[in-house]
């Protein structure tokens, strides 16, 4: 079984306040917790074994600020 990397680029996510969180509500297991870092909250996650690979944070970020790895089959290429 491959790991699985929850991987986020912290410049371009504009934090939970903003985007209205899409990346947790959007997430089956509930997994996503946010981290206060210099007034942005950016997503992290707590328990990563529980995570179902349906790369929906990622997918639906609208900035794009969010990689699962490995790639979802026939999703984007990153
Ligand atoms: S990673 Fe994307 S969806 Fe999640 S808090 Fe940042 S901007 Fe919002």
């Amino acid at each position: 079984m491959s790991e699985i990397q929850f991987i986020v680029n912290k410049e371009l996510c504009i934090g939970a306040n903003a985007c209205g969180g899409i990346c947790a509500r959007i997430c089956p297991p509930d997994i996503i917790e946010y981290i206060d870092e210099d007034g942005k909250k950016v997503p992290c996650i707590s328990e990563i074994e529980l995570c179902m690979k349906d790369h929906g944070c990622q997918n639906n970020c609208p900035v794009k600020a969010i990689t699962v790895l490995p790639p979802q089959e026939g999703g984007r290429n990153f």
